[in-house]
C-alpha cells in the first residue's frame, strides 16, 4: 500500500463527514462552527486543550479500563465471562471520554491514542446485538429487562452518549452505522402507537438531534421530540394525561432487612412521577426550573435544539420562562447550578442559593451546552454571556490545571484541607470534563445569513463556511480573559460583503450577568472601543448584544476590540440572604475567590473588605499557569488590623496546598457571634 494512503483516506472521510453535517441546516437561528474548524493553540485554551489530549483523556481511559468499563463490552460480546462491573450507566462514561478523544485527536494527532481508541471502538461494536441493542449491563445479565425501569436504569442515557460519540466520529462510518441501528431499535419500541415512556436522565433527546444532523435522517429528530413531548404524560401503550392518584407502586414488605426496605422505598419514590426528572408536567407547561440540574440542563438544551430544526409549538415560551427563572433566580455567580437542598442534586426555590452549593461539574457543563444552544436559537449575546460565565468558572473549577484531578461538586465555599481527587468512581464528572474542554472551539463562533458571529474571545484561528461555497478565515490574537484587547485579523475573505458580528459582553456594559441576580457595586461602565483597519467605528451593540460589521473584507483586514477590564465588586440580589453584607470579586468574565493559602488571615469567614478599599489587578505569569490576581487591603477579624488580601480565579483554586476557599466574603465586619 502506498504510504500516503492513510492520509488520503482520513482526508476523504473527514470531508465526507463535514459535507453530511452541513446538509442539515437549522430552520431558524444560527449554525455552529464545529470545533474541528477552530484551532486554539496558544492563549488561555491552547494549554488546556493540550492537557486534555495528553493527560486527561489517557488518564480517564486508564481509570475506566481499571474499573471494568471495557471488560463489560467483552463480557457482552461473549469473549469474557462474569457479571457486569459497576452500574447500569457504566457504558456512558466510556463513550464520553471517547467523544473527547475524537475531538482531541483532530487537533493533536497521536498515533498510540488513536490506535487505543480504535481498539476500544472495535470491542464496543463487537458487543452490539443483532437487533441493534447495545447496553453491556443488560446484555450480560438482564436481557429480559432491557427496557424495564426506564427512570432508574439510565438505558437512554447510555444510548444518548453513544449517539453523541458516534456523531463526533464522522470518519468512522461503522460507528455511525451502529448508532443508527441502535437508534432504530429504540425507535421500533418507543414512539406514537408503540410504547409511550421517557427516560429518567435526559440526554438521548439532544443526542438524537445530533444523530439526525450527522445522518440527515428525520426520524431521529422526530424521536427526540417524542421523548420530550411524552414527559408529564402517563406511560404505557397509549398517550394519556398523567393522573397521580393512579400511580401503582409495588408494596414494600415490612419484614425485609432495613437496607433493602429503604432501597425499595427509594425506587418506588422514583417511580412516582416527579420533578426530579422534569417529568411532573408536559415540557411546554414547565415554566420554573425544578429537579436534578444536569437532567434539566440537557433537557432544556434538547428543547432549544429541536426548536431550531423543526416546529415545536410552546417550546419557546417554556424556554424563555425557564431561562429567566434559572438566570434571574437560581444560578450561582459561577454559572453553577444545583443546591441539593432537596437531596435531588437540583434546584431550590428562587433566591435560595447557599454557598455550600452542590454545583455538580456535569450541571455546569449542561448549563454551557444549554446556553450555547439558546445563543444559536435566538442569536442574542446574552446567552453567550452566561455560557462564558459557566464555562470559565463553574465548569473549569471541576478539573485541575494539570488535567488529572477533579471535583464532582463545586461549592462557593470550602473548608480547609479540601482536595481534588485523582479519579471519582462515579465518574460522570471527570468523563464529562474530558469531552467539554476539547470541544471549546465549537462554542466560539456561529454562522448566520452571510454573517460570522464571534461569541467567545480566545487566541486561535477559525475557518468559517458561510454557505454557497463562501469561506472566511479569522485569527484572534488576545490575552483574554486576562486582557480585554482582542485583535481579529481576516486571513481569507469572500469576494462579497460579509458580516462579522462581535459580541459585546454584558460584563463590559455594567452587567456581570443578564438580569439582577448579581450586580456590580458601582455604576461605572468603562467605554468599549472598536477599530477596523485602525479607524475607530461605533462600538455600541444592537439590542441583540452584537456590533454588526459588514463590508467586503480583504485578507489582512484587522478589527481591534478593547474591552476595559477593571476589577469589580459584585453584590447578590437582596433576596439571596446567604450573601447579605458580602461581596464577590470579578474581572472580565472571571469570578475570583479567596484561598486561605494566599492570606495571612486564615479565617476566611470573618475577615472583611471595607467597601471603600481599592482593588488592584496584577498578572502573575508564574502562578497557577498564569493568572491575574486581585489585591486589596482587607481587615482581619481577630485583630482589626489591615492586611493584604489576595484573590485568585475561582476555577484555579485547590491546585496548591490543601486550602479553604470562599467566593463570597464579608464587606463589613462580621456580626458578633451571639447574633448567629
Ligand atoms: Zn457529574
Amino acid at each position: 500500500m502506498n504510504k500516503f494512503f492513510p492520509f488520503a483516506l482520513v482526508l476523504c472521510l473527514s470531508l465526507a463527514g463535514a459535507v453530511t453535517r452541513a446538509e442539515v441546516a437549522p430552520k431558524r437561528g444560527l449554525t455552529e462552527v464545529g470545533q474541528e474548524q477552530v484551532k486554539l493553540r496558544g492563549g488561555f485554551w491552547g494549554p488546556r486543550q493540550k492537557a486534555a489530549a495528553a493527560v486527561t483523556i489517557p488518564h480517564a481511559l486508564n481509570e475506566l479500563e481499571k474499573d471494568g468499563h471495557l471488560r463489560n463490552f467483552d463480557k457482552a460480546a461473549g469473549v469474557e465471562k462474569g457479571k457486569p462491573d459497576g452500574h447500569s450507566a457504566f457504558d456512558s462514561d466510556l463513550y464520553k471520554v471517547l467523544e473527547g478523544a475524537a475531538y482531541a485527536l483532530q487537533h493533536f494527532p497521536d498515533q498510540p491514542l488513536q490506535l487505543r481508541v480504535d481498539g476500544m471502538l472495535d470491542r464496543i461494536l463487537a458487543a452490539q446485538q443483532k437487533d441493534g441493542f447495545l447496553i453491556s449491563y443488560f446484555i450480560i445479565q438482564e436481557q429480559d429487562q432491557r427496557w424495564d425501569d426506564l427512570r432508574l436504569m439510565h438505558q437512554m442515557y447510555n444510548a444518548g452518549h453513544y449517539f453523541e460519540m458516534a456523531a463526533a466520529l464522522p470518519g468512522q462510518a461503522k460507528v455511525l452505522d451502529s448508532a443508527k441501528r441502535f437508534a432504530d431499535h429504540i425507535g421500533g419500541i418507543f414512539g406514537p402507537g408503540k410504547r409511550y415512556d421517557v427516560d429518567g436522565h435526559q440526554e438521548v433527546e439532544l443526542a438524537l438531534v445530533k444523530l439526525y444532523r450527522a445522518t440527515g435522517e428525520a426520524r431521529y429528530l422526530e424521536l427526540a421530540k417524542f421523548f420530550l413531548d411524552e414527559r408529564g404524560y402517563a406511560h404505557g401503550t397509549e398517550r394519556k394525561p398523567f393522573d397521580p392518584t393512579k400511580v401503582v407502586v409495588p408494596p414494600v414488605p415490612d419484614d425485609l432487612p432495613e437496607a433493602e426496605r429503604k432501597r425499595l422505598i427509594r425506587r418506588n419514590g422514583l417511580r412516582v412521577r416527579n420533578g426530579r426528572m422534569q417529568d411532573h408536567q408536559p415540557v411546554i407547561e414547565q415554566m420554573d426550573a425544578v429537579g436534578h440540574a444536569v437532567r434539566a440542563g440537557y433537557m432544556y438544551a434538547a428543547m432549544a435544539d429541536v426548536l431550531r430544526f423543526t416546529d415545536a409549538p410552546g417550546y419557546e415560551k417554556a424556554l424563555d420562562s425557564l431561562w429567566a427563572d434559572v438566570v434571574g433566580r437560581k444560578m450561582y455567580l459561577t454559572g453553577g447550578l444545583g443546591t441539593n437542598e432537596r437531596r435531588d442534586e437540583g434546584f431550590s426555590d428562587a433566591y435560595v442559593l447557599p454557598n455550600a452549593a452542590y454545583c455538580e461539574s456535569c450541571a455546569a457543563i449542561a448549563h454551557v451546552l444549554w446556553q450555547q444552544r439558546m445563543a444559536l436559537l435566538k442569536a442574542d449575546a446574552k446567552y453567550a454571556d452566561v455560557m462564558e460565565l459557566a464555562l470559565y468558572n463553574g465548569t473549569l473549577s471541576g478539573i485541575s490545571l494539570a488535567g488529572d484531578q477533579f471535583f464532582y461538586q463545586n461549592p462557593l465555599v470550602a473548608k480547609a484541607n479540601t482536595r481534588r481527587r485523582p479519579w471519582i468512581g462515579l465518574s460522570c464528572c471527570p468523563t464529562n470534563l474530558s469531552r467539554i474542554i476539547p470541544q471549546v472551539g465549537g462554542l466560539m463562533y456561529a454562522v448566520g445569513k452571510d454573517e460570522v458571529f464571534v461569541n467567545l474571545y480566545a487566541a486561535g484561528e477559525a475557518t468559517v463556511a458561510l454557505g454557497g461555497g463562501k469561506t472566511v478565515k479569522l485569527k484572534q490574537e488576545t490575552e483574554y480573559p486576562w486582557d480585554g484587547k482582542v485583535r481579529v485579523t481576516v486571513t481569507a475573505a469572500a469576494a462579497e460583503a460579509t458580516g462579522i458580528a462581535l459580541r459585546i459582553p454584558g460584563w463590559a456594559q455594567g452587567h456581570p450577568v443578564p438580569g439582577d441576580l448579581y450586580t456590580y457595586a458601582d455604576a461605572q461602565t468603562p467605554p468599549v472601543t472598536l477599530k477596523v483597519n485602525g479607524e475607530e467605528v461605533a462600538a455600541t451593540p444592537g439590542k441583540d448584544g452584537y456590533v454588526h460589521l459588514r463590508r467586503v473584507w480583504k485578507s489582512g483586514d484587522t478589527i481591534e476590540l478593547r474591552l476595559a477590564m477593571p476589577a469589580r465588586r459584585v453584590h447578590a440580589h437582596e433576596k439571596v440572604v446567604e450573601n447579605t453584607g458580602k461581596v464577590a470579586l470579578m474581572r472580565g468574565p472571571i469570578v475570583y475567590c479567596l484561598e486561605s493559602v494566599d492570606q495571612p488571615e486564615p479565617e476566611l469567614a470573618t475577615l472583611h473588605l471595607p467597601p471603600a478599599n481599592a482593588l488592584t489587578a496584577e498578572h502573575r505569569a508564574d502562578l497557577l499557569g498564569g493568572v491575574t490576581v486581585l489585591r486589596a487591603e482587607g481587615v482581619a477579624a481577630e485583630t482589626g488590623q489591615p492586611f493584604q488580601l489576595t484573590a485568585v480565579p475561582a476555577y484555579a483554586w485547590a491546585n496548591r496546598d490543601p486550602s479553604g476557599m470562599t467566593v463570597w466574603f464579608r464587606e463589613t465586619p462580621a456580626p458578633p457571634k451571639a447574633e448567629k
